[in-house]
């Protein structure tokens, strides 16, 4: 999987702090840009996100570029309904030598892998097939499994991405694409630290949501969040 932060709101903090600082003050822009440093806007953003005043945040937005991930991730990924996507269509771009992802449970096991394989390259080969006689790239698609290779184009706010860490940070959350929110946030943390601070799952700010289903490692993952 590669991640690329494409693009990000100009001045993150700076943004959603002025957005901030606007409802609790007299001053229009030039005053609130005045009062504001790293510090006192690192202070204050912390008070208000603490607050559950995460309308703020909206004002902060992160576009990401994903590839090498597979289908079945990208369709979890694009559950997430505040957010926007663009991603390479299979009914313009031909999968004639598609790329697929491999998980590590059947790349751990030799005899299985190579079964999968050959799974793969059987398709490939039907799909070929399929084109050579001159089936349109959006039904030879139906042969493709879920395991080949996307590319998407993600944007998220800062509280949607929030909403999306403590979903999809959870050790629950299937493996793929909780790699992918890793990788989102250890990128996302670089540019704007303070509105990340406290992202993780569900269980570093309360009790763990999935009851009975729970992984029984809390301590371990607060402690891996928090630091
Ligand atoms: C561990 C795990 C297991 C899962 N298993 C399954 C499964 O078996 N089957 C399955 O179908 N899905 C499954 N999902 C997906 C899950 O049900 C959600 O679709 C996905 O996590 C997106 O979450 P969301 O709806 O909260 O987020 P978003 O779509 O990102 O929305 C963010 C928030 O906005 C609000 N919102 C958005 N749209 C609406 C709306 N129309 N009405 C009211 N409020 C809205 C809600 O508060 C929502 O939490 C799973 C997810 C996880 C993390």
């Amino acid at each position: 999987m590669k991640l690329s932060l494409v693009s990000y709101t100009k001045e993150p903090e700076i943004t959603t702090a002025i957005a901030g600082k606007l409802c609790y003050s007299p001053h229009g822009y030039e005053g609130i840009k005045k009062s504001l440093d790293r510090k006192k806007t690192g202070k204050f953003l912390h008070t208000v996100i603490g607050m559950g005043h995460h309308s703020l945040i909206e004002h902060a937005s992160y576009s990401f570029l994903i590839e090498g991930i597979s289908r079945a991730c990208t369709h979890q990924l694009v559950r997430h309904r505040i957010a926007s996507y663009s991603q390479q269509s299979q009914r313009y771009v031909s999968e004639k030598h598609f790329d697929f992802v491999i998980p590590p449970t059947i790349e751990a096991d030799k005899k299985i892998k190579q079964q999968f394989i050959e799974f793969m390259e059987k398709a490939q080969e039907i799909y070929n097939n399929l084109m050579k006689s001159g089936i349109p790239k959006e039904d030879a698609r139906f042969i493709l499994p879920n395991a080949v290779e996307s590319k998407i184009f993600v944007t998220m706010n800062a509280r949607e991405l929030l909403h999306f860490f403590c979903k999809r940070l959870c050790l629950r959350s299937q493996w793929e694409i909780r790699e992918m929110a890793e990788k989102m946030l250890e990128l996302v943390k670089k540019v704007s630290p303070n509105i990340f601070s406290k992202a993780g799952p569900a269980c570093v700010h309360g009790p763990c949501p999935e009851g009975k289903l729970t992984c029984g490692k809390i301590k371990q993952i607060r402690e891996k969040y928090r630091k």
